[in-house]
């Protein structure tokens, strides 16, 4: 079902009032901190994004910590607040499910929902999923083929949601000095044999922040569906992806350079 030779044409995904993939040629920001932290973050997380015309806030609510003894996330209490930015402020709302016991009220509450790295191969979660219409994104796995991850999206799709955004955020190859390694030669292939839209997360890719700007300019100068990019109003207190987040000053610099980058190729942001 995700494939060109089923359906050559870009599938089209409405999110409130934006469009990605069909003929739209939007490459549409995701900005947001990794975590949700407190009421007085996350809005000043929304402001920015209103300040920028941005549509999409994404912040993460019940975190896949690689240990138990890290931030958790802020749980329901998140989930929350990001519908009080949703309202507030017009957002469409982006987090991420962690498990099957809280995927109805994610998929009720948001406007995407996001399937980590981690969870791409949990099947309760893709089925789940798949039973709604919600506009679903999916990360890539970071030690899973792209048959593995389009296969992923195939659970979602053939469960009867053809609304599956892939996302492409970094595989781990035998480089270390980077957290993971950005996988652009995949984006070209999933844009050519696949019909869904691809988004782009130089965030957790790079790992560190110095090289997310390159990245996402890299990534829009490709023509991509969208970008996922981390932003934090003090990332040096962030509880969550500390090194890897912009401060709001080098976030607005870097849309400022999307903008011309992407309209050169004919997208917008
Ligand atoms: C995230 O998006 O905050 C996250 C945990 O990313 P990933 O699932 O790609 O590791
Ligand atoms: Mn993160």
């Amino acid at each position: 079902l995700s494939s060109a030779d089923y359906l050559p044409e870009k599938r089209r995904i409405d999110i409130g009032n934006i469009s990605i993939g069909g003929n739209t040629r939007n490459t549409m920001i995701i900005g947001g901190p990794c975590s949700v932290e407190s009421e007085e973050q996350i809005t000043a997380s929304a402001r920015l994004m209103k300040e920028l015309d941005i549509s999409t806030l994404r912040a993460g609510c019940y975190k896949p910590r690689t240990s138990p003894y890290s931030f958790q996330g802020l749980g329901d209490e998140g989930l929350r607040l990001l519908d009080k930015m949703r309202s507030e402020y017009g957002l469409n709302i982006i987090t991420e499910v962690r498990d099957s016991t809280h995927v109805d009220e994610v998929i009720e509450t948001t406007d995407i929902v996001q399937i980590g790295a981690k969870a791409m191969y949990d099947q309760g979660i893709l089925r789940t999923c798949g039973r709604s219409n919600k506009p679903i994104l999916i990360k890539r796995g970071f030690g899973s083929t792209l048959q593995e991850f389009v296969q992923a999206a195939e659970f979602v799709l053939s469960a009867g949601n053809d609304n599956v955004i892939l996302c492409e955020r970094g595989i781990r190859t035998f480089e270390t000095k980077t957290r993971f390694t950005l996988d652009l030669c995949g984006v070209a292939y999933l844009k050519e044999y696949t019909n869904l839209p691809i988004i782009v997360d130089p965030s957790h890719a790079m790992g560190y922040r110095y090289g997310v700007p390159d990245l996402a300019r890299a990534a829009t100068a490709m023509g991509v569906d969208g970008l996922l990019i981390e932003v934090h109003p003090d990332p040096s207190v962030a509880k969550s992806d500390a090194s890897q987040q912009l401060d709001h000053d080098a976030f607005r610099e870097l849309i400022g350079t999307l903008r011309p980058i992407a309209q050169a190729i004919g997208y917008n942001i």
